[in-house]
């Protein structure tokens, strides 16, 4: 019988972190942004870039994997979540993917604990509450399935997401 995940929901900065893994929500050229992304590189340090410029971007939805360098975590695994357009493109199942190419990810690469943060909820413009509820679907979905991850940190940075993943946990 397979042990239950861990998931836990963490209010801060995902930068602080003590797992293994932090998730990184970047944009397709993997160069740096703001928000969460600018947060992380400033942590990790200029190392981070020069890996970084050696991946050649990323899809939309797909995920790579760095090395975590100045960070408490060991890595970090970098996806794209999509753009919100309306939600009548393929938005959805983009946003759903990026959790699971980065718990694959994870999995592939031996990492027991990895923080997720809200991806595609900041410029990206995604409704807070769907982001939410895909977030937390896949996950279980996948820990089910799966031994590793044993544990997935939730990280909110603002009261609307937060409020949006306590409820949907509670339940
Ligand atoms: P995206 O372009 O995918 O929307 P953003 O970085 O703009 O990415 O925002 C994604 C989420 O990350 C937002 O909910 C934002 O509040 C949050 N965020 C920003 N900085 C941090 C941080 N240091 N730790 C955790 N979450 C953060």
């Amino acid at each position: 019988m397979k042990k239950e995940c861990s998931i836990d929901l963490i209010k801060g900065d995902i930068t602080s972190l003590d797992v293994d893994a932090i998730v990184n929500a970047a944009n397709n050229s993997l160069l740096g942004g703001g928000g969460v992304d600018g947060a992380i590189h400033r942590a990790a340090g200029p190392k981070l870039m020069q890996e970084c410029r050696k991946l050649n971007g990323c899809e939309t939805g797909e995920a790579k994997i760095t090395n975590g360098f100045e960070l408490k975590a060991r890595y970090v695994i970098h996806t794209v979540g999509p753009v919100w357009h309306g939600g009548n493109g393929d938005e959805t199942d983009l946003l759903a993917n990026c959790y699971q190419s980065s718990l694959l990810l994870a999995k592939e690469n031996g990492i027991k604990s990895i923080a997720f943060p809200c991806i595609s909820t900041g410029a990206y413009g995604f409704p807070k509450d769907l982001a939410a509820m895909i977030a937390i679907n896949e996950t279980m979905r996948f820990t089910k399935i799966y031994p590793i991850p044993e544990r997935v940190v939730f990280v909110t940075f603002d009261e609307e997401n937060h409020r949006a993943y306590r409820k949907l946990l509670e339940q």
